[in-house]
């Protein structure tokens, strides 16, 4: 087997639970489109897990789901706001603003990647002429892509301005479950009873080959959502195998006891590397990354020992825990940290 690598949690494979899951569901025939018992047992159990009567929606990525999402709560002449760091914004090559034919977003810098009801409001209000797009959604990353997660209260905040603004609220939950095992908070009160309208929960990087689920809290903001998938290419003929990891990983709680290991994995190598001279940590750790500056001899050791990480988001090193991550692998990047800060220093 290939060593472990930390670039990202999307390095890792299938989970035991969702491809159990894929193996049951791949007997005989099943309805197509999703309308067969694993696509309408799998939305049943997040419906389950939200405790609440929402629409969902499988599809088959993450920029799809926000894509698709934001379009759903735009018309073309409206916009988004988000924050700078916001994968919306820097990695989705322009989806959100395709798929909705237009709607602009507004991209906001903020302290640790983060939007604030100031921040909103700012924007928000700042123009209100006709030149500029109408703001019409906000968006925040649930934990965010410096691996901050923003807290419950923040998220009430947010979303009371919102409600104020008249602007919907949607969140990028590509590490949902990581959000919901670090805060400690239900997936339900991570979302629809903090005020958010519609949630991408991320399926992929939980433990899935591939799939996120798009929920509506709000029924009334899903209209003709089917054709909207449809036409973006995002209607799963075999359903079923995109609807099944979610039955597998849900009815069993995988989804969680996955996101605690890769949050503690990351709590293990911080923990590690504390102290340390010349490492600086840049930002907290309260999901699965861990970021570091380190001078640049020694980020070249760690890729000459072999470590694949990116440098390019939120300007530091990454390093991204996956529900498989193995606490020794961990443990031997960390001792290789500490040998070039060593052979750094001498
Ligand atoms: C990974 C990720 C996504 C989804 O990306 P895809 O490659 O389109 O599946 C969305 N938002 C964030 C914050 C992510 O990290």
């Amino acid at each position: 087997m290939k060593k472990q690598q930390f670039a990202s949690d999307n390095y890792a494979g299938i989970c035991p639970e969702a491809l159990a899951a894929m193996a049951e569901a791949n007997s005989g025939h099943a309805r197509s489109y999703g309308d067969d018992e694993w696509t309408s047992r799998a939305a049943d159990s997040l419906r389950r897990l939200f405790d609440r009567d929402c629409e969902v929606f499988f599809v088959f990525n993450g920029t799809a789901a926000n894509s698709l999402a934001l379009a759903s709560l735009c018309y073309s002449y409206n916009s988004v706001i988000c924050a700078t760091a916001a994968h919306v914004e820097t990695d989705e090559c322009g989806a959100p603003e395709f798929f909705s034919n237009g709607s602009k977003i507004l991209a906001v810098p903020g302290e640790n990647g983060k939007l604030t009801p100031q921040s909103i409001r700012a924007i928000a209000t700042g123009r209100s002429d006709i030149h500029f797009p109408k703001p019409r959604a906000v968006t925040i990353t649930q934990p965010n892509e410096l691996g901050i997660t923003y807290s419950i209260e923040e998220v009430q905040a947010i979303s009371a301005v919102c409600r104020e603004l008249g602007l919907k609220l949607h969140m990028d939950g590509a590490r949902f479950a990581n959000a919901c095992a670090s805060l400690g908070v239900s997936p339900a009160e991570a979302s629809w009873k903090a005020g958010v309208d519609v949630l991408c929960f991320g399926g992929t990087k939980n433990g899935m080959a591939t799939g996120e689920a798009i929920i509506f809290f709000d029924r009334s903001l899903a209209t003709d959502f089917d054709y909207r998938c449809k036409q973006a290419g995002q209607l799963a003929s075999k359903m079923r195998f995109l609807a099944a990891p979610w039955v597998g990983m849900i009815e069993n709680g995988a989804w969680l006891k996955n996101a605690e290991h890769a949050n503690a994995c990351a709590k293990r190598l911080a923990a590690r590397l504390e102290g340390l001279p010349y490492i600086a940590r840049v930002y907290p750790v309260n999901a699965n990354s861990v970021f570091l500056n380190a001078p640049t001899p020694i980020l070249e050791g760690l890729h000459q020992r072999g470590w694949h990480f990116y440098t390019f988001i939120g300007g530091a090193a990454r390093f991204m825990f996956a529900w498989d991550a193995d606490p020794a692998e961990v443990d031997r990047l960390a001792d290789d940290v500490i040998a070039e800060v060593k052979a750094f220093g001498k």
